[in-house]
């Protein structure tokens, strides 16, 4: 690793993980539900409406081109950091919820009929799985799952047997780039490869895996790529969706109102050019300053020293976590195959339970399903709890974890 990287430096970025009100620190291990913000980009944000706050494509006054030539290199930034060919490519949304829901409800609708068949998979997050069952219901289409193995990975042999078997008939599959719950990193790049051969479209759910490793969505070979700017150090209130150009010709807009026309009659409308034809009314343009800020640090940083970081902390946590008896790891064992987080159950003692006494010595985990109700179903579980980690978390927070972990195991067991 870089011998820039060092996670105790860049905590003291972070306002909240050095709050005094937490006498003991912040062990912040939720990163997974949302990121803490550094300085910088709580600056920036501040800096926008300090300085340049206007509404954006609207004025031909000095402030207002400031504001949205700030909006649009925010898209041009991102853009690049997603390896994108266009910056129209990008369209904000308040996140990968709304992304993907704009994949299902403005192009996959128009493009499956009954009969056809829409593949996702059974371990995603509902954001991921209840959009295809709607568009499913809606058009007569079905609704295929792809499973996860024991080990919580994915056999290109069983979905390449199903793009056989389904040949012709599928025409969009939805993956995730990585699992919020089982970590794993799905292997995004075959499955493209294969679903183009069985004549299929992809729209992948990227929320877990842009904060944490280097994505080029073209070398992907993907059609739709969704992310969240909360998780990856930005405001909440701004994601992306990143389409094909192509195919956004083809997609219907989401929302119509001001912002999004060419010309309007008393009867009639004609819509404006891609991306703005895709934001209908005044954008959240401070999450789209604050998202470029993020970005900035991101790559200050550089995100192949993120995901080695991630990779050395999560190897660090399930040898740990190994250790503690009557603990099970759910996911991959191998800390290359997952982005950086961990679940866990442990025999005999609710997650909540461990969650609530984890929270009084100052460490937030998650506890629950997290909204992934199919995938816990099918371990025959009813809830586990997560620990996922970012660039501020360090060994000692696993180490407290452990320990902490230990001690609430004595008194719960
Ligand atoms: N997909 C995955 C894999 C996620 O982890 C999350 C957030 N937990 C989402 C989708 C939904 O993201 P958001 O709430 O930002 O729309």
């Amino acid at each position: 690793m870089s011998n820039m990287f060092d996670a105790n430096k860049i905590k003291k970025d972070f306002p909240i993980l050095n709050d005094p009100k937490f006498n003991e620190g912040l062990v912040y291990l939720d990163n997974a539900a949302t990121s803490q913000k550094p300085q910088q980009v709580i600056n920036a944000v501040s800096d926008y409406y300090s300085h340049h706050n206007a509404n954006v494509h609207r004025g031909i006054y000095e402030l207002s081109e400031r504001a949205t030539n700030m909006y649009e290199d925010s898209r041009a930034k991102v853009a690049k950091f997603i390896s994108a060919k266009h910056p129209e490519e990008i369209i904000f949304t308040k996140g990968v919820t709304e992304s993907i829901n704009r994949v299902a409800f403005c192009w996959v609708i128009q493009h499956v009929k009954a009969g056809d068949m829409i593949m996702a998979m059974e371990s995603d997050h509902h954001s991921n799985l209840i959009p295809w069952q709607q568009v499913a219901e809606r058009t007569g289409a079905k609704l295929e799952v792809l499973q996860v193995d024991e080990k919580g990975e994915i056999s290109l042999e069983q979905i390449k047997q199903k793009f056989d078997e389904l040949a012709g008939k599928i025409k969009i599959v939805a993956i995730s780039h990585a699992s919020n719950v089982l970590g794993t990193i799905f292997p995004v790049k075959e499955i493209c490869k294969l679903a183009k051969e069985a004549g299929a479209v992809v729209s992948v759910d990227g929320a877990q895996a842009i904060p944490h490793m280097k994505v080029n969505v073209e070398s992907l070979g993907c059609d739709f790529y969704s992310f969240s700017g909360h998780k990856m150090l930005a405001p909440t209130g701004i994601g992306v969706l990143w389409e094909r150009k192509e195919l956004l010709q083809e997609m219907i807009p989401y929302e119509y109102g001001g912002g999004m026309i060419g010309e309007v009659k008393t009867h009639t409308s004609t819509w404006g050019e891609i991306p703005q034809r895709f934001e209908a009314g005044t954008p959240n343009i401070e999450g789209a300053v604050g998202l470029s800020a993020a970005i900035d640090y991101l790559e200050g940083i550089g995100m192949e020293n993120v995901r080695k970081h991630e990779i050395e902390l999560t190897t660090y946590a399930l040898e740990k976590l190994g250790e503690i008896e009557g603990l099970t790891i759910l996911g991959p064992q191998e800390a290359e195959k997952r982005s950086g987080l961990v679940s866990f159950i442990i025999k005999k003692i609710h997650p909540h339970d461990i969650a609530a006494i984890l929270s009084q010595k100052g460490i937030a985990v998650r506890s629950g399903q997290h909204c992934t109700m199919p995938l816990h179903d099918r371990l025959g579980i009813s809830a586990s709890v997560r620990a996922s980690f970012y660039i501020y978390n360090t060994k000692e927070d696993v180490d407290k974890l452990i320990h902490e972990l230990k001690e609430a195991k004595k008194l719960l067991s």
